[in-house]
């Protein structure tokens, strides 16, 4: 198995050196997805962006909750009958995300899809759900009720109305899927970010490591803060900073904690880094939801992971890192050095402008 992808990688692997930086952006997934890549000449990176692009399409087209006929929505409609059989790209991300619904002890749950409705349509007409929807949209809720049959590849929804969302989870997933895409075509330095879930592979010519950004909105913002130095890592923010309703005076976010089906309040910025995009999203998001304190004790829990969060309380913004983070994100990590910041617009994760597929924007 191993020998035969040896076989199949190698032509393309072994074509030629990279000379030169590429970049290329498309919307996607109701964001931007930014690829900057290394490769021996401009049909080359062409050919390799073209082939990410494809791919991140097909995925939208598959785990998207926006699109009637993706595969994921099919799914939904069909809760409260027998167990459904799934295709290996949603196997793999709601498999992924069962496992960050149990090592979060629920805090991420893809279920939240009513609740996150509920939240939406608040967000479009200013008004708070009522308490009495939220709680029956709650009873739909919970990762007890999705099953998966890891033998026949199946999907079982208890109950009628329940309905995924992997918005915490599917661009992650996607960039990881990316940067599978570039590999195969023989690219081993890029960048993938799908607004703010950021995937890198070998650091840029004459770097040590890919530098990224995370500008926090005000007051979150760390004047004091360095880019990420980063080469084979992810890394994801989640916070309140792009998607947020104002509701009685008080800031909610787009993110719900799927046990009190409440929108979080109060500003908060995660970042995390860890080995994939997908893990990385997963727990900056679940991170959000469990807050500071036992956020970190997950994220210490995960090999290879560590996290930023900032966080305003009533004594103005706390701050909190991970052990591992200074030695994941610092100047001296002794591998992924680089020696001057990409630009951090636009594809920092709070300044890209959220968009669907179509151009509109997600309400
Ligand atoms: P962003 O989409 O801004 O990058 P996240 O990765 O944190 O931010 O994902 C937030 C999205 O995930 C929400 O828009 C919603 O679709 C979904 N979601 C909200 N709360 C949760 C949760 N507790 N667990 C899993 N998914 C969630
Ligand atoms: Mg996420």
């Amino acid at each position: 198995m191993g020998g035969l992808l040896l076989l199949q990688l190698a032509p393309s692997a072994a074509a030629a050196e990279p000379r030169a930086r590429y970049e290329f952006t498309e919307p996607h997934m109701g964001t931007t997805f930014r690829v900057v890549l290394y490769a021996s000449s401009r049909d080359e990176a062409t050919r390799a962006a073209q082939a990410v692009f494809a791919r991140v399409a097909d995925l939208d087209r598959i785990l998207s909750d926006y699109k009637a006929d993706s595969e994921l929505s099919s799914l939904g409609g069909r809760a409260g009958g027998p167990p459904v059989a799934v295709g290996p790209d949603l196997w793999r991300v709601l498999s992924a995300a069962q496992e960050w619904a149990r090592r979060s002890d629920g805090a991420f749950d893809v279920t939240v899809g009513p609740v996150v409705q509920l939240w939406r349509r608040a967000r479009r007409i200013g008004e708070r759900p009522t308490d009495g929807a939220l709680a029956s949209a709650r009873t739909l809720v919970g990762y007890d009720k999705l099953r998966l049959d890891g033998v026949a590849h199946t999907a079982w929804l208890a109950e009628a109305g329940m309905r995924l969302d992997l918005g915490g989870i599917a661009k992650g997933f996607a960039a990881d899927e990316a940067q599978a895409v570039l590999r195969a075509h023989g690219i081993t330095r890029a960048l993938v970010a799908a607004g703010g879930d950021i995937v890198v592979s070998g650091p840029p010519l004459d770097r040590e490591g890919w530098s990224v950004e995370v500008a926090l909105p005000p007051p979150l913002h760390d004047p004091g803060g360095h880019p990420l130095e980063l080469c084979d890592a992810a890394v994801s923010t989640s916070g309140d900073a792009e998607q947020f309703v104002i509701l009685g005076g008080v800031r909610h976010s787009h993110i719900v904690d799927p046990r009190t089906g409440m929108a979080l309040t109060g500003r908060s910025g995660v970042t995390v880094i860890a080995r994939t995009g997908t893990e990385a999203d997963a727990l900056a998001t679940a991170v959000s939801v469990l807050g500071p304190r036992r956020g970190v004790d997950l994220v210490e829990a995960t090999a290879g992971a560590a996290a930023k969060i900032a966080r305003e309380g009533p004594a103005g913004v706390e701050r909190v890192e991970s052990k591992r983070w200074k030695e994941r994100a610092g100047r001296q990590a002794a591998i992924c050095r680089a020696s001057s910041p990409l630009p951090p617009a636009p594809w920092s994760p709070w300044s890209s402008r959220r968009r669907r597929p179509d151009g509109s924007r997600p309400p």
